[in-house]
């Protein structure tokens, strides 16, 4: 059995909102998960269920083959780091790092070797009889960190711990915590909103929409080939070119059209989808200037980034932003052709700009 298992986890507030809806999920110890996707999905909730903070109102939650669906939160092994650092501020450093090992009743001889073992670990030994207040922001988060480590719990749990960061401090702490939970090897579920980060982190993104699980898979996976055209949007940057079309079958003949156009695509990736209407969809980096390339388009703007330029053009098929690593000499109104590999346009059936509606479930 996997070292987390989430069966059908379910969360419906007393106000009525369903803001978990049957999440099942297996996790392996030591995988690093991130749980992504837009404000009010559901991550907070399905994490603060496993912290205990929440009582499901379906489902069940097992750890290590141990039933804790309706254990307080002192009674799992797990450790939280939170967005807020949460940190005592009348407390000094060392106090806050050692307070979780004072609570379990260890002699003052062994919390003070674990706190400064853990200090020299996060890089934090020079502030240990400092006040949270007189530290940066990303050291007061390695604070948090280190108290949530000191007792080396079962699993972590964070929810958007970069969250008040600057940028720069956001990169240096996302690289530290992924170094420090590869060399801890402890299980750790972590919530963001932000795709690159997801991207950054983790082992295998539970992608979450409307309280449900939309994909569950590598990074990679997620970014190649998203279940559906929103993850396709949603992830990446920029995100996935998306436009709609039609699944042609004229006798033995399959094809896509947009407009008036036919779309190029491998025949075997058309064999499995009903005909009618279809999402169609396409990495900016996949797209290349095509002198036999079926997209007639004209340069609308170039974004030159420095290690790369996105280049945006209007196209019979609507905007389309393609990604070079050299520099373009296009400019606003150039017209020329684009190409690409059929093995990279994604299909779904189904047209993204008119989903079916939703029934509320509020
Ligand atoms: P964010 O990134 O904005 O925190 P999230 O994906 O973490 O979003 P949740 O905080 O889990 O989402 O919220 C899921 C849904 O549950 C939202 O519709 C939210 O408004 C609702 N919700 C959260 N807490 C409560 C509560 N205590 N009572 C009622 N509804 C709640």
């Amino acid at each position: 059995m996997s070292f987390l298992v989430l069966d059908a986890l379910e969360k419906t507030y007393p106000d009525g909102t369903k803001a978990v809806k049957d999440v099942s999920l297996e996790i392996e110890e030591g995988e690093f998960i991130v749980l992504l996707g837009p404000s009010g999905c559901g991550k907070t909730t399905t994490l603060r269920m496993l912290a205990g903070l929440e009582m499901p109102t379906g489902g069940t939650i097992l750890l290590g083959n141990q039933d804790q669906t309706r254990l307080t939160p002192s009674e799992r092994d797990v450790g939280f780091v939170f967005q807020f650092y949460a940190l005592y501020p009348h407390m000094s450093v060392s106090k806050n790092i050692a307070f979780p090992l004072e609570n379990m009743g260890l002699v003052s001889q062994e919390v003070d070797r674990l706190v400064s073992e853990v200090s020299r670990h996060v890089g934090i030994t020079e502030h240990l009889h400092h006040h949270p207040g007189q530290l940066s922001g990303g050291d007061q988060q390695r604070v948090a960190l280190a108290r949530a480590m000191v007792r080396r719990p079962k699993m972590f749990l964070m929810d958007e711990p970069l969250g008040t960061l600057d940028a720069d401090r956001r990169l240096a702490m996302r690289e530290f915590i992924r170094e420090q939970q590869i060399e801890s090897g402890i299980t750790t579920v972590y919530v963001t909103h932000d795709q690159e980060e997801a991207m950054a982190l983790a082992d295998r993104i539970v992608v979450m929409r409307g309280g449900r699980i939309d994909q569950f898979d590598t990074p990679t996976k997620v970014y190649e080939h998203p279940a559906d055209p929103l993850t396709a949007q949603f992830v990446g940057s920029p995100g996935m070119n998306l436009f709609t079309g039609e699944l042609v079958v004229d006798g033995t003949d399959r094809y896509l059209r947009s407009g008036d156009i036919t779309i190029d695509a491998d025949t075997k990736a058309l064999s499995d989808i009903a005909d009618g209407p279809v999402t169609l969809g396409l990495r900016s980096e996949y797209l290349i200037p095509d002198a036999e390339g079926t997209l007639q388009a004209e340069t609308v703007l170039v974004e030159r980034l420095g290690s790369h330029c996105n280049v945006y053009f209007d196209s019979p098929v609507g905007r389309l932003v393609m990604r070079t690593e050299s520099d373009i000499s296009h400019r606003p109104g150039d017209t020329l052709k684009l190409g690409y590999d059929t093995q990279h346009l994604r299909i779904w059936a189904g047209d993204y700009a008119r989903p079916p509606l939703e029934v509320s479930e509020t």
